[in-house]
């Protein structure tokens, strides 16, 4: 129970020289840590990636290549596949583009890289696809933004899309962006809240519209002959708020999966920010099934940041395990040498190297989680949550590492080896708890 506070945030009734603390313990309700409830959803089957269901969230990424480029469009999809993304999209934006599709496909087969691309269509799909149908067949999924199909001829562009999907048996994703919304429909809504005794005010018409864009598009999709378990929805703002309020208004309408992410997130610090704020505040309260984190690279940057963005907000929420996790502490005046920042720096890209052997000899070990602390304060504590853990010696003590498995105090190390050391326990760690046999240094 509760004790009674005064106003300065103290016990009421604790006796004098007590702090009233143990008094009636415990003063507070249970932290619980079941998973977000995952919002129900039919499964779609985007050429063999499962999403939605029960189904893992599913990282997805883009190029930023001229498709009709194949060399560098095939490079470029290999990386992002390398780096983990699992769904590929492409534009897909000319005759040229078009075309090409196929032949990217083809290489990427080759070259034994097995990743579902989905074609990003604006303007001219209903007449890239039917026209290219080699490209229609080769894609896995086609991307629909219902506010650029055509004002006049929507219905007609939109079915045309929709019949091509149909003929090749592919899902679509209907895909709003409040950068290019339906002008008819907001124009509509907005005509319609004027009208209204307590018209909303023209943001919240824009929001809305954006979730009425998206289930329009669906049922209008379903009508034409799509199956039900063939759409994808997403509704796609760059405010994190706006991101956050237009999916979970979205979210209770249908059981269509939902495609996560923040359009224009924007450069580096503030497009990762704003993209972990607003899909995490999402996934946790079970909402998204595929996630894209739209960054705009340096130019010449690495495009496959946005997959390993991607997967660090999955396996940060808990929802995947893609790698064996470091836990570091930020460091202090405690422990003023960079030792500490060069071991957990070098463990860190330890784990990443080996991964690629580990993870087909010892199934699980993406579940791993490695701590490497500063000094005394945190570090034994840090260390014992664990699964292996070191907590090197601060400023001013003693020059020992202990070093914690599964909990228990295990060694303790000294000298200038540490690092390789410590190596040599994890290696051994990893094969004894996740594989028969050891592994070769
Ligand atoms: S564990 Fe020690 S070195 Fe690391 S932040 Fe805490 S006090 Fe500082």
């Amino acid at each position: 129970m509760n004790q009674p506070l005064d106003d300065a945030g103290s016990t009421l009734d604790a006796a004098p020289g007590s702090t009233g603390l143990d008094a009636e313990l415990p003063c507070h309700e249970a932290v619980r840590l079941s998973p977000p409830a995952r919002r129900r959803t039919v499964t779609v089957d985007v050429g063999g990636v499962a999403v939605g269901g029960d189904h893992p969230i599913v990282v997805q990424s883009m190029t930023n290549t001229d498709t009709a480029d194949v060399d560098a469009t095939v490079a470029q999809v290999i990386a992002l596949a390398e780096a983990g993304s699992e769904l590929v999209r492409v534009t897909v934006n000319t005759p040229a583009a078009a075309r090409a599709v196929p032949d990217v496909v083809t290489r990427l087969d080759a070259l034994g890289v097995d990743i579902p691309l989905i074609g990003d269509f604006h303007f001219n799909g209903h007449i890239l696809l039917p026209g290219n149908p080699d490209c229609a067949a080769a894609l896995a999924k086609y991307r629909i933004n219902p506010g650029n199909v055509g004002k006049k001829r929507w219905d007609e562009n939109f079915a045309r899309i929709v019949e091509c999907a149909i003929e090749n048996d592919k899902p679509v994703r209907i895909g709003v962006n409040w950068g290019s919304l339906d002008q008819v429909l907001l124009t509509r809504m907005m005509d319609e809240n004027a009208a209204r005794p307590d018209p909303l005010d023209a943001h919240e018409v824009t929001m809305s519209a954006m979730v009425e864009s998206a289930m329009r598009s669906a049922r209008a999709a379903e009508q034409i002959g799509l199956g039900h378990d063939r759409i994808i929805l997403s509704a796609k703002v760059s405010g994190v708020r706006d991101l956050v309020a237009v999916y979970r208004a979205l979210a209770p309408l249908s059981d269509y999966p939902l495609h996560l992410g923040l359009t224009e997130a924007g450069m580096g610090r503030k497009g990762t920010v704003a993209s972990t704020a607003g899909l995490s505040t999402l996934l946790l309260e079970g909402i998204g099934d595929t996630i894209r984190v739209s960054l705009t690279p340096r130019p010449g940057g690495d495009r496959t940041e946005e997959v390993l963005i991607a997967r660090q907000i999955l396996q940060s929420l808990g929802l995947r395990s893609f790698e064996p996790q470091v836990t570091a502490c930020p460091g202090c005046g405690r422990t003023t040498s960079t030792f500490f920042q060069e071991m957990a720096l070098e463990i860190e890209e330890y784990l990443r190297d080996r991964m690629p052997e580990w993870k087909d000899r010892y199934p699980g070990v993406e579940g791993l989680s490695v701590a490497v602390m500063g000094c005394v304060v945190n570090g034994p504590g840090e260390s014992r949550h664990a699964d292996i853990g070191i907590s090197l010696p601060g400023t001013f003590e003693e020059p020992s590492a202990p070093v914690f498995v599964d909990g228990e105090h295990s060694t303790t190390l000294r000298g200038d080896a540490i690092v390789a050391e410590f190596i040599d326990i994890l290696e051994d760690y990893v094969a004894r708890r996740y594989g028969a046999a050891p592994v070769a240094g």
